[in-house]
Formats: structure tokens, sequence, C-alpha cells
């Protein structure tokens, strides 16, 4: 079939990947001049099927209003709120209870776990050489977090997830360089998980895609898309429509804008974040793979020879104002747990990012209801970690084959309820 991807980011790349891999003539439209320009540039990188859950969750609404005032706070509402905003949380409120919340959570750690597995399996069948660590740790810095904590360990228990409950000086034991300064309750290491430079995994397999034949075009903006007579799409400063035998929408955030004049209403929203990359001073002074935060909900991840810290949740608010106090709780939890280990004095890069969030959770994976347009996008805080196993479902799905695992729950007719 003649499909066109539209976007770039890490989902559009590999399900761009998926497609050509199974035959197809693929065309991947961009608006940007190169690939993962946006939500997929900077962020943490952490690839842990365990603790990928909905932000929707009991307790949730009440964490985000105590937080309203700390300086420090993971969690924030930026203003301007707009109107879709504001139904958005809603719609996120109404989902904030226990039987949504499994629900939710058990597909989406179904697909996380998949689509790890479908990462390894690419990293090794193409030999792609990125900037990637083994193993996580979540570090407890009270026995409250502890206490906090231990609801997400018997989820983890649940789903046959290795992982130990250790004490800070075994925790040294795996991340050397931890401040000894910093006193802290314990940790939970996760030695399965892993971090990966997202953006360097999707440019890699952009080139991979470009030599199965396919075709993306840079700095080509699609301005409209139409499913009446047969798939097309509007492409700026083109006079005609061109045709396709099928689309498929993995434009992140500006989904909902470009499916809305087709009656599609999705709820999609920026749940910002903030990342620092710096490269690294002393290597005996950095991680030697991922680190969380977990009363911060910071992470602090070694790419190659820069470490990143990132983290922060900011509803509302607009892409281009950086916040300053988001900031300055990255650079505070980096110096409490690995002072001395980034150059910070200069050719620092701070980052701020969209997450392309649903209300709900689980992304959208499948048709769209409407004749050739099919739907991938909404991944929001895991994206990175759900993208290849996203990518081979939906290619799946689009040539008529079984996937590999149970997508109940992420089509389109969520939409309708
Ligand atoms: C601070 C932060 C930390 C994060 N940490 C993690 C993590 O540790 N692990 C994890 O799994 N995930 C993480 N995420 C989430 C992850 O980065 C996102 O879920 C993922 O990047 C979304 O990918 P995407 O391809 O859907 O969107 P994008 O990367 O935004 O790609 C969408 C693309 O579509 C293009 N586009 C849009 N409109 C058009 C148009 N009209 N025409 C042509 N092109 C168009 C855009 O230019 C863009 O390139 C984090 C996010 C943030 C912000």
């Amino acid at each position: 079939m003649k499909i066109a991807v539209i976007g770039a980011g890490i989902i559009g790349v590999t399900t761009a990947y998926e497609l050509a891999s199974d035959g197809h003539e693929v065309t991947v439209l961009e608006r940007c001049g190169a690939a993962a320009e946006e939500a997929s540039f900077a962020n943490a990188g952490l690839v842990a099927p365990g603790y990928v859950t909905p932000w929707a969750a009991p307790g949730m609404p009440t964490k985000v209003l105590g937080h309203l005032l700390s300086h420090y706070a993971p969690v924030k509402v930026g203003l301007p709120l707009s109107g879709r905003d504001m139904v958005w949380m809603w719609k996120w409120l109404r989902a904030c209870n226990l039987d949504t919340y499994l629900a939710h959570r058990a597909q989406l750690q179904r697909l996380a776990f998949y689509s790890r597995e479908r990462l390894h399996h690419l990293t090794s069948e193409l030999s792609l050489e990125y900037e990637r660590s083994d193993g996580y740790m979540v570090l407890l810095r009270s026995e409250h977090d502890s206490k906090l904590a231990q609801p997400g360990l018997q989820v983890l228990r649940d789903a046959g997830v290795m992982f130990k409950e250790i004490s800070p000086v075994d925790a040294r034991k795996v991340e050397p360089a931890l401040n000894p300064d910093t006193s802290f309750f314990g940790a939970i290491h996760l030695p399965d998980d892993e971090v990966g430079n997202c953006r360097q995994f999707a440019l890699l397999l952009k080139n991979k895609a470009q030599r199965l034949g396919v075709d993306f075009q840079f700095n080509t903006e699609v301005k409209r898309v139409a499913c009446a007579n047969g798939a097309s799409i509007d492409v700026a400063g083109e006079s005609g429509p061109r045709r396709y035998d099928a689309l498929v929408m993995c434009a992140g955030l500006a989904s909902a804008h470009l499916l809305a004049p087709l009656g599609l209403k999705i709820p999609l929203t920026a749940v910002h974040g903030y990342s620092v990359s710096a490269s690294i001073r002393e290597p005996l002074n950095a991680p030697r793979s991922a680190v969380m935060d977990e009363r911060y909900k910071v992470a602090i991840s070694r790419l190659g020879q820069r470490v990143r810290v990132a983290g922060s949740a900011e509803l509302g608010g607009t892409a281009d104002k950086m916040r300053a106090s988001s900031l300055q709780t990255l650079y505070k939890v980096l110096q409490d747990w690995f002072p001395g280990a980034a150059n910070l004095s200069g050719g620092v890069q701070e980052w701020k990012g969209a997450r392309p969030m649903m209300p709900n959770g689980p992304p959208m994976i499948g048709a769209s209801g409407l004749a050739g347009l099919w739907l991938n996008l909404g991944h929001g805080s895991s994206g990175w970690a759900l993208s290849c196993g996203s990518a081979r479902a939906l290619a799946d799905l689009l040539g008529n084959k079984q996937p590999d695992l149970d997508l109940t729950g992420f089509g389109a007719k969520r939409l309708r309820k």
C-alpha cells in the first residue's frame, strides 16, 4: 500500500520503519527540519515498563492540589489554562477512580513490556548503537516515601517484574557516585530496566527506514487531512491534495488539531516537562545508569558522555516560556545526588517539551473509524518506552494481521464514551 505517516517523532519513525519492513511504500511528512525535534528531543530516556502507569490515578488530584504552592513541586498548574486544558482536566478527574486506573495500568504495562521486547529486537537485529545503559534505581528519601511506593511495588510483583528493595549501602554499590553527604532511606533497584537516548535511536532507525525505501520529507507541513473520497492530505505550499491508500497520524500533540475537522475529538493536552543535559565533568562522580528521585519525580540519566536530568509535569502554560522554579528543581536534585558530575558552567542544554497526554492514560492505536485513516498518538509520559510496540501493533492492524498483543481499549471506540 502507499502510506503517508504524519510526524517524525519517535512514534512516526518507528511506525514508518515497521510499515516499510512489511513491504509498504511509505512517505513521512514532518514539519520540522529533522526527526525527533519536538517531544522526542530530550526526554529522560527511561524504559521501565513496570513503572509505566496512567497519570489519572486515585489520589492524584489531591497530590496536584497539595503541590500548588510548593517551590520544588513535581506537578504544577501553569497559566494560561485553555478551554481544552479545562475539558481535559474534567475528563482526567473522572478517570482518577480505582477501577479505571487498574484497567488502564494493566493495558499500558502490557504494551510497555511488549515494546521493550521489540526495542531489544530492533536494536540487535539492526545493530543500532545509541547511548544506553542497563538498570534503573528509584531513590527513596524517607520512610514516608518508601510507604508511598509500596502499592507500586505490589504492581511490580503482580507483573512479575524483577526488583529488589535495597539499603542505602547497597544502593551505593549500584551507583557508587551517589553523594555520601545525602542520607536517604533506601532504594528500589530494577536491573532489567534501562535508559536510552530516544532521539539518537529515532535518527538511527530513520536511516534504516530510508534504506528500506521510506521517503522522509522534512520542512513539510500537513495543513489538512481528508477521508471523504479516499485518504488525502493538503501540504503547505502545494496547490492540490496528495492521495494515499492510508494515512497514519503520528503528529503527537498536533494530532488533535489536525483531526478535529474530521469530527474526531481527541482529548489530548500538553503536559510540559523539562530537562537539563550537560557534559560529564568527572566520570567517577556521574551516574552509571538512571535513577529517579521518587519525591521530586526527577530522573537523572547517564547518556554517553552526558548527564541528563529530567522531570516536572506542568499542566497549562505555554511551550516557549521556561518556568524558573522547574529548572531549579532539576539542578537541586542533581546537586543532592551527584554533585560535581556535570559541567554546568557552559554548554548546558535546557529544554522544555510537551508530553502529548490523553486524560485517562493509554495512547490511541488503530483504525480511526474513518476510511484509510489510522492513529498512533497520545503516548504521554512514556512515548519512548511504548514506541516500538505501538508501531509494530499498528503495522499489524493496518496489514490485517493479528498483533502479538491484546489491543483491547486502545482503539477509537473510547472516543464515543
Ligand atoms: C521532560 C520529559 C521527559 C520524558 N521522559 C520520558 C521517558 O523517560 N520515557 C518515555 O518513554 N517517555 C518520556 N517522555 C515522553 C516522550 O518524550 C513522548 O511521549 C514522545 O516523545 C512522544 O512522541 P511522538 O512521536 O508522539 O511526538 P513528537 O516527538 O512530538 O512527534 C510528533 C511530530 O509530528 C510533527 N508534526 C506535528 N504536526 C505536524 C504537521 N501538521 N505536519 C507535519 N508534521 C507535524 C512534529 O513536528 C513532531 O516532530 C518524556 C517527555 C518529556 C517532555
